[in-house]
């Protein structure tokens, strides 16, 4: 019989169980075949900002699919939705110093435009042995080759290898298994020596491009020291070695301002965005770039050099309307500033889960609402790393969908969420640990 293959779903272990088969969803809330309701504590994947349900964005799908459900962009045509869209982007990110925008459709292309734009500007502007990429370990870049080679999750990668060549790895702080000083709470300042030496040793003059998420999401929610996204600026720059900021997860206001790059207070030279653009409802990509990377391709004399890549469904008509009308939202209700507020509450209670059941709970971190914590010491009927699936498991049971990375198990709930459906989230959290460790 055909079977839909799922991805990253070990298909085994799916074709032994019944299909978990999500039917419909409001605000916070998704529901079952079966009409069991689930408090999603994730967003979906990081994604849904401003909830389900939303009908003027599905408003503005239906109308411009009636209107024009698609017609190509390449080559100088273009479609009304994407034209302002890339105005309405350029305007929200000027703080961040964005100046345009190429559409693709989702948050692998985008990185993946990103890593092709920064080879070609080195190429144009005379440097062309500017060709490699820093990435960084536990990062989460997309699936596609290009955006997998400079991810740093090993179990995504080995599989696949090898992968492109030109890409180094440096250690990414994680306040609690520090690379570089175990123990150590709040120091940058092994993985920015190792950055600057592996810079060193590279040689700038081969490096095109660094990679980083302000915060690493699908690695577990790793939240850096403060200053230290700051400082991997402040040395790409030092440096000419242009920086990507992938926003994927952390833009439109999931740590409290319309991008990561802005709560950490850096102007990286180019931005991906994806999930939260759209809020799901349509997928899109979306790669920004500074005045001088839009003006590098610009203003080479005579006809080129054209930026030789395109998707079919660039600036895909709906997929903007959509993210026109969910950014409408976003703007409107000031979705960011719930994000500063109900997040140290999460970061708040995920203290107090963790000082409840000390045992099996440690690591409590959140930033906005993004927001994490270990499991640890469960029961020896199951393997480590197979802790977090196990809460996992049971909180579902009890009506609350999260993820793991692991024995992390991390939270990032549509910005719509109270403070009520965090005592819930939390409350179902500490039951479940009591349930399958402490029964
Ligand atoms: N970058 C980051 C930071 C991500 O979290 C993801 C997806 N989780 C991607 C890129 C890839 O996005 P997509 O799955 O839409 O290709």
């Amino acid at each position: 019989m055909a079977r839909r293959w799922g991805p990253y779903t070990n298909m085994k272990s799916v074709l032994a169980q019944e299909p978990f088969v999500i039917d419909h969803a409001e605000g916070v809330y998704v529901y079952d075949e079966k009409g069991h309701r689930y408090l999603d504590a994730h967003a979906g994947l990081w994604l849904v900002n401003v909830g389900y349900g939303r009908q003027e964005i599905i408003e503005a799908m239906h109308t411009q699919a009636q209107k024009l459900a698609w017609f190509s962009s390449f080559g100088g045509i273009a479609n009304r939705p994407s034209l302002d869209l890339a105005e309405y982007l350029v305007e929200r990110l000027s703080p961040d110093g964005m100046v345009a925008v190429f559409f693709s459709n989702d948050g692998s292309e985008a990185v993946e435009t990103a890593l092709k734009l920064s080879r070609q500007y080195w190429k144009i502007r005379g440097r062309g042995t500017k060709t490699k990429f820093i990435g960084r370990e536990k990062s989460y870049h997309g699936v596609t080759l290009g955006a997998l080679s400079v991810a740093g999750i090993s179990a995504n990668r080995t599989a696949f290898e090898p992968l492109l060549a030109d890409v180094r790895h440096t250690a990414a702080p994680d306040v609690f298994h520090c690379p570089h000083h175990p123990g150590d709470s709040f120091c940058t300042g092994g993985c920015i020596r190792e950055l600057e030496r592996l810079i060193g040793f590279e040689n700038p003059d081969t490096i095109a491009a660094m990679i980083l998420e302000p915060i690493q999401a699908a690695g577990g929610v790793i939240i850096p020291p403060p200053d230290y996204v700051r400082q991997v600026a402040d040395l790409c720059r030092r440096h000419d070695i242009l920086l990507i900021a992938d926003e994927v997860v952390t833009g439109f206001g999931r740590l409290g301002d319309w991008t990561g790059s802005r709560h950490y207070g850096i102007r990286p030279d180019m931005m991906t965005f994806a999930k939260g653009i759209t809020s799901g409802y349509m997928p899109l990509g979306a790669t920004a770039v500074t005045r001088e990377i839009w003006e590098t391709f610009r203003q080479v004399p005579g006809d080129g050099p054209e930026f030789r890549h395109g998707n079919t469904y660039s600036g895909h008509p709906v997929a903007c309307a959509a993210a026109l009308a969910n950014l409408a939202i976003i703007e409107r209700e000031q979705l960011w500033l719930q994000a500063r507020e109900i997040g140290p509450y999460l970061r708040k209670k995920l203290q107090e889960a963790e000082n409840t059941w000390p045992q099996y709970l440690s690591e409590a971190g959140a930033e906005g609402l993004l927001g994490r914590i270990r499991i640890q010491g469960g029961t020896d009927a199951v393997e480590p790393g197979y802790w977090g699936l196990q809460v996992q498991a049971e909180m579902r049971r009890r009506g609350v969908i999260v993820r793991v990375a692991g024995d992390v198990v991390t939270f990032s709930p549509p910005l719509i969420v109270t403070a009520d459906h965090i005592d819930v989230i939390i409350s179902t959290l500490v039951d479940s640990v009591a349930a399958i460790f402490a029964p």
